[in-house]
């Protein structure tokens, strides 16, 4: 293997590390019949399972499940001894799979890689290892480890103490005997956890210095479980492709149950039934809404804490063990075996660091701002500067010279997790941005490592040579894993997740957390779409279909798969009366809105009747007038009541702080066009008119609708204007009708799949107007004068047919001088924004609205309104 620095050796592929993803990434490219290097820094194989050798070191996924599946021979031959397997054994199994396949014959073993550069004219990496070698190859695979690079002390004095330091990342393989001493642990992270109460056991005296408190539960390790074992005896195929297939890599009922609307009784027996089953995942599942509600999540934190103070007998301590600034799973929740009895034994001693922080490390032991404490060791169980660590050090410089460390200072940035925009045949396993550190990594490592071993192979078929993600793939991918991110409560916790435990590291959500199989998904998708977002070139050839694998918010792709599974009737197949009970049969269950200070209903008259209508006051506002906010529901102007969009009404009202009055008009066909224009207007004039005694400020009105609500708020305030008043202030048209041309390029691109169709809005047209009357600017208000209208805040939605209108109808407003203000609902389709609590990505939306109907009546509202 040694060869004198000036001859490179060449490869066609490297692969750094060789745990768990190096060895299968080995195994698959000698399967294509590619040269390959390994290279570790270790002495051996098995990456984690390698240096992680500290006393309780084990896995907290099922071993039944963190395990290779591509060799169905090993997994009939190898048995787990139990549920949660020690470091020994993983390491051996590990060792078991590099042996059996002849694979250590390719690593070179102590040999770290130094730096790697692209060399761009010869379309190959160029590697320096420790020993100075140089290594060249064409395709370079980071199988580094999420979790492979510690963290390096920030305690001052670190280096000065005298007696023994360990890490339990870098643990001795000869062990350490701790027997009788005077030992800290600092950290209580998973290491720490699984540490304590066996260092404890050989410990004189054991202080654990605790930052943060950890949720952890009890593995309740022992067998595997049998349930487990027989689903795999009895069919192993499908259990796995369940794995492959499930939210976090191993097969999992998920749970439709709520925390906030489930009872008390469901909440505890669901609960002792995670805690009793000793598993992440299971903990993880109690409740649907655990993840993204609050007040759900504090339901299961609130009852693990519960079980801390009746575990720990001391009170003080007690409180301390107690997690209280993140909620529950948004830091890697531990399993643990004993850890919190080990409090109550007489030798050991918690130091909460947020009471009385480390001033330093001395020559004898520790310094708090109250105490100095005497040690023979320290351990450090301080964790990894995960994800990006290893990668970042190992000094890659791709394309124009470009460090990999300089294009992600602001935090990594990468298609799919895979690769990177400027390292053409840079191939990164399980990097930022795949599920990797949030589900069974076992499954996770496979999948990408079959995925790179695709794409080679699929190249040398097409005959290309080099591959590299498009700027509009990548940036498109990463706004996905953040949108992913946004809607659940993980990006509030000071998380590794989050490259909070580094100083200095950006604030960044870290891994996809759409799951193990929308992730599986798009990086099929991207296969099938040609490498949709990559450009390959290869002799006399290039190849790039650009474009972005993933635009819809995650939450309403959800929406949109339930709604498949549902198996309704198209609307526009249904008559008017049975489509507005379809409609009020699947609003039943969907979440409230915003509480809001006072809601009242009342009559008002309209153009030939009266109106009914639903006054929404804000709370938590001084007493006193509010400006008046007139709104119309949606639903083509067939469908649609005053229930049918009350959490919207709650919610604009919640956030502009302005009385809403949403009146309900004439529908079709009962009563067709321009009946419901006409009702909007005779309601617009009642509401100004008798603004002071609706709770109203005089003169501050503005209108509001969605859909074909949003059409004849439109036709209102163009009618308003032909009349001299009353005075509109604004008019905020979410998702409007305001044309009847279907033709536009939005009803052919989303006609179909996004809830509004279509043929839903031909339906709709059909009800309501005779083609006729369609280009009336009472029906279509983009063909009206557009000139002298009120300020417009225009809501459009990616996925929605009448996208273009929308837009179209603000360009047309500022032609004409009319204030207006755009706002993109971002991967939204028609009916997300009124989805409020169900659609929560489209939260932040709803705020920018609040924002714009405040910005109508800028001297009325004295304070921010409670939202
Ligand atoms: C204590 C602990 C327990 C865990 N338990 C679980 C679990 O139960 N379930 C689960 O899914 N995951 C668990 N994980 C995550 C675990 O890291 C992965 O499951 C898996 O082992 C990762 O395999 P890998 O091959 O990607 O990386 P690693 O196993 O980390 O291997 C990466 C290798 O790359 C080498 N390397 C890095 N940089 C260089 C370089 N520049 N030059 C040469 N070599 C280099 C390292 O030496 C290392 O050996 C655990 C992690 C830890 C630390």
């Amino acid at each position: 293997m040694n060869k004198p620095p000036s001859v490179p050796e060449q490869f066609d592929a490297v692969v750094v590390g060789a745990g768990f993803a190096g060895l299968y990434m080995l195994y698959r490219l000698r399967e294509l019949g590619l040269s390959v290097r390994a290279l570790e820094s270790a002495g051996d194989v098995g990456g984690t399972w390698y240096w992680n050798r500290y006393p309780g070191a084990r896995c907290d996924i099922p071993t039944t499940d963190y395990a290779y599946t591509f060799d169905p021979d090993l997994e009939k031959e190898w048995t787990w001894s139990e549920k949660y397997a020690t470091q020994p054994e993983i390491l051996d199994y590990l060792r078991l799979v590099a042996d059996r396949h002849g694979l250590r014959s390719d690593i070179e073993f102590s040999a770290t890689v130094t730096s790697a550069r692209w060399d761009e004219p010869e379309e190959r990496w160029a590697i320096t290892t420790s020993s100075g070698n140089e290594i060249r190859c064409r395709y370079y695979i980071m199988a580094t480890g999420c979790l492979s690079m510690p963290k390096s002390s920030e305690i001052e004095g670190a280096g000065r103490f005298r007696g023994q330091v360990y890490f339990t990342s870098r643990w001795p393989h000869e062990g350490a005997d701790l027997t009788g001493q005077r030992v800290a642990v600092i950290g209580t992270g998973s290491s720490g956890i699984q540490s304590i109460p066996l260092i404890a056991r050989q410990a004189s005296q054991l202080t654990v210095f605790q930052r943060t408190a950890n949720f952890s539960i009890p593995a309740h390790n022992g067998a595997p479980s049998a349930d487990r074992l027989e689903q795999l005896s009895e069919d192993r195929d499908g259990y796995r492709h369940a794995a492959r297939w499930s939210r976090g890599g191993i097969p999992t009922d998920l749970t439709d149950i709520f925390g906030v609307t489930a009872s008390e009784e469901v909440r505890r027996e669901r609960f002792e039934a995670a805690w009793a089953q000793g598993e992440l995942f299971g903990i993880l599942n109690i409740f649907a809404d655990q993840g993204v509600n609050p007040a759900s999540n504090d339901i299961v934190a609130g009852m693990i804490r519960e079980k801390i103070r009746s575990i720990v007998q001391d009170p003080v301590t007690a409180e301390a063990l107690c997690p209280n600034d993140h909620y529950f799973g948004t830091k890697r929740p531990c399993l643990d075996t004993g850890y919190f009895e080990t409090f109550n034994l007489p030798h050991v001693r918690l130091v909460d660091l947020r009471a009385q922080p480390i001033v330093s490390i001395t020559e004898d032991g520790i310094e708090t701002a109250d105490e100095s404490f005497g040690f023979d060791a320290i351990v450090y169980a301080t964790g990894f500067d995960a994800m990006t660590g290893a990668l970042v050090a190992a000094d890659i410089t791709g394309r124009d010279d470009a460090p990999l460390g300089e294009k992600w200072a602001a935090g990594p940035s990468t298609y799919l997790g895979l690769m990177t925009t400027g390292f053409p045949n840079l191939f990164m396993l399980t990097a930022p941005g795949s599920p990797s550190v949030l589900s069974n990594m076992a499954v996770s490592i496979e999948q990408h490592v079959d995925w790179v071993a695709g794409c080679l192979r699929d190249m040398r078929e097409a005959g290309f040579e080099t591959i590299e993600p498009t700027a509009l793939g990548e940036s498109g991918w990463d706004q996905h894993v953040q949108d992913c991110a946004a809607i659940t409560l993980y990006p509030t916790a000071n998380s590794w997740y989050m490259g909070a435990n580094v100083p200095g590291k950006p604030r960044v959500f870290l891994p996809y957390i759409g799951g193990v199989d929308a992730y599986r998904k798009a990086c099929d998708d991207v296969v099938e779409q040609g490498y949709l977002g990559f450009r390959l070139t290869g002799p006399g050839q290039a190849q790039c279909h650009d474009g972005v694998v993933r635009r819809m918010q995650p939450d309403v792709a959800l929406v949109l798969e339930l709604l498949a599974t549902l198996g309704l009737p198209p609307m526009d197949s249904l008559s008017a009366a049975d489509a507005r009970s379809l409609m009020a049969a699947t609003a039943v269950n969907r979440p409230p809105g915003p509480e809001v200070g006072e809601v009242t209903d009342g009559v008002i008259p309209g153009a030939a009747g009266d109106l009914p209508y639903r006054l929404y006051r804000p709370a938590g506002l001084p007493e006193g007038p509010r400006p008046l906010v007139v709104y119309f529901h949606g639903g083509g102007w067939v469908l649609g009541n005053l229930d049918s969009d009350d959490p919207l009404c709650r919610d604009l009202c919640a956030r502009s702080g302005a009385v809403v009055v949403s009146v309900n008009y004439r529908h079709a066909p009962e009563d067709r066009f321009p009946a419901a224009a006409l009702d909007a207007f005779a309601a617009v004039q009642w509401v100004a008119a008798h603004a002071t005694e609706l709770g109203g400020i005089p003169g501050q009105l503005a209108v509001a609708g969605w859909s074909a609500g949003a059409n004849i708020a439109a036709v209102a305030c163009q009618l308003a204007r032909d009349a001299g008043g009353p005075q509109i202030s604004g008019q905020l048209l979410i998702c409007p009708v305001v044309d009847s041309d279907l033709t536009r390029p939005s009803y052919e691109e989303n006609g179909d799949g996004y809830i509004l169709t279509t043929a839903l809005m031909r339906w709709f047209w059909d009800h309501y107007a005779d083609p006729a009357d369609r280009g009336d600017p009472l029906a279509a208000p983009l063909r009206g004068n557009l000139a002298g209208l009120p300020p417009a805040c225009i809501v459009t939605a990616d996925f929605d047919p009448l996208r273009d209108e929308g837009v179209a109808y603000a360009r047309a407003l500022e032609a004409a001088g009319v204030p207006v203000r755009l706002t993109r609902a971002r991967g939204h389709i028609h009916t997300s924004l009124t989805m409020v609590d169900l659609v929560i990505s489209g939260a932040p939306v709803r705020a920018e609205i609040g924002d714009t109907l405040r910005a109508f009546f800028p001297n009325a509202v004295p304070q921010e309104p409670v939202s």
